[in-house]
């Protein structure tokens, strides 16, 4: 009579993009090298609202890096 343990384990964490800090990632196209492939979340970026608005960017930007050429671009973010 075999009495086999259960190890499976439920509990397991999963990535919660936009939560803790910690190996956000992201699939997409590249519009530098136009290579599908992973994007790192790479911090944000804060600019003063007249500056952003010169330059027609939103106050809070999030900087992602492209894993195949190393590119960094800046997200506008949708905040309050
Ligand atoms: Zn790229």
């Amino acid at each position: 009579m075999l009495d086999t343990p259960n190890h499976s384990n439920p509990n397991r964490p999963s990535p919660q993009p936009g939560g803790a800090n910690g190996n956000l990632v992201r699939w997409g196209v590249c519009p530098t090298c136009g290579v599908e492939g992973l994007f790192h979340f790479h911090g944000e970026q804060r600019w003063p609202e007249r500056v952003a608005d010169k330059l027609g960017m939103k106050p809070l930007m999030h900087l992602w890096t492209c894993d195949t050429c190393h590119t960094t671009f800046a997200e506008p973010t949708d905040t309050p």
